[in-house]
């Protein structure tokens, strides 16, 4: 599966967020239980609306939505690179995520200490990433020195991972993260291999008070500045609220977040934010027994999507009968869809689109 990883210096409200998105409705929605891998893995349900729209259509038994990971990261420090601490350890847990969410305090009470004692994030932004950045020099000077008799060998490996190696330093030398290098079509997987933190794309919450959520505030919109210069992508969200509305039962926590003029949970959004910065969308399977959305990356062709039900289906598979979700919708299922003609069969070359509802015929 996919995974953020959720960073942040202490007290920005990363353990209230993290509690709220594991404790949620959404996350226990789905049909198999809601699973700690360990206590600081949660997974969660990606909420969307769609799904219910087509189980009410096609009555289905069971609505299953898809899932994706995420990892509460504590204990990024200042000094984290180096070591002190467990410092090292986080950074290895960094490693394993697809992508980050980095919390940043934009919230001021006297009560909660912050380690700098001012509430500035776009400097704690700053701070982390210089961490990562410090980290990802001494790797890659590490992994210069390992590869120095392979690549004199004339090893091809080592010496494309070498010249990518030597970029991203110079790169990171230069005071930019590795994310900022463009790197060529036939560099992309040996690129990726290489695993740097700051090639990971940035997902920045700005956790506000309360009576900012629906707002966001001046800390919130520094950062929202920050993040379109960089390419990144950045939310609003008030973690004290999500912590109280995980505790709510559905109905209930329409009213809460009606009567603070929010529209939808922060966390839906910071899920979907969070699928959309790991490049993912949504297929969907839908029958009388139950209906289903599947994560696939996006430019995923048919066989590829099969495949992520069960290696079977990509191996045999010989077409997807394919519904569009508005034609599903408009023609009140499938039935209605097949006689409007508007149920199509895609071959091997499909590129599939997000929202299609997908029946996959297959050689067993
Ligand atoms: P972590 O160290 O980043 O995991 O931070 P915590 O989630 O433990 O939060 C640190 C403290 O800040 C706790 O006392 C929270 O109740 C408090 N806190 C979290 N979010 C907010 C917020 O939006 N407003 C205020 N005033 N306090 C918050």
């Amino acid at each position: 599966g996919f995974k953020t990883g959720i960073v942040g210096l202490p007290n920005v409200g990363k353990s209230t967020l993290f509690n709220a998105l594991t404790k949620t409705a959404a996350a226990q929605a789905a049909n198999f239980p809601f699973c700690t891998i360990e206590p600081n893995v949660g997974d969660v349900a990606v909420p969307d609306p769609r799904l219910d729209t087509l189980a009410g259509i096609a009555q289905s038994k069971q609505i299953i939505p898809s899932r994706m990971t995420f990892v509460d990261i504590a204990g990024l420090v200042k000094g984290a690179s180096k070591g002190e601490g467990l410092g090292n350890q986080f950074l290895a847990n960094i490693r394993e995520c697809d992508a980050i969410a980095h919390v940043l305090r934009c919230f001021e009470d006297d009560d909660v200490t912050h380690v700098d004692g001012r509430v500035n994030p776009v400097e704690d932004a700053e701070t982390i990433e210089t961490e990562l950045m410090i980290a990802d020099m001494e790797s890659i000077e590490k992994r210069l020195q390992n590869i120095v008799r392979k690549v004199r060998g004339g090893d091809k490996e080592a010496v494309q991972q070498e010249r990518l190696l030597k970029t991203a330093l110079a790169a990171l030398e230069d005071g930019k993260p590795a994310r900022a290098v463009e790197v060529d079509d036939e560099d992309k997987k040996a690129w990726d291999m290489l695993q740097l933190l700051t090639t990971k794309p940035i997902l920045y919450v700005c956790n506000v008070d309360e009576d900012e959520a629906a707002t966001g505030n001046a800390h919130s919109d520094a950062v929202a500045k920050m993040a379109a210069e960089q390419g990144a992508a950045a939310v609003v969200i008030s973690a004290k609220i999500e912590e109280e509305i995980s505790q709510l039962e559905p109905e209930e926590a329409e009213m809460f977040l009606g009567e603070l003029g929010l529209e939808e949970a922060g966390l839906d959004r910071l899920i979907r934010a969070g699928h959309e910065l790991l490049g993912l969308q949504t297929y969907f399977t839908v029958g009388p027994k139950e209906a289903r959305a599947w994560t696939i990356p996006i430019g995923a062709l048919a066989p590829q999507a099969a495949g992520v039900i069960h290696g079977d289906f990509e191996r045999g598979f010989i077409r997807a009968e394919t519904i569009a979700y508005d034609d599903y919708v408009a023609n009140d299922g499938e039935q209605g869809a097949k006689e409007a003609g508007k149920m199509r069969a895609e071959g091997k070359s499909y590129v599939v689109k997000d929202g299609d509802v997908l029946h996959f015929l297959f050689n067993a």
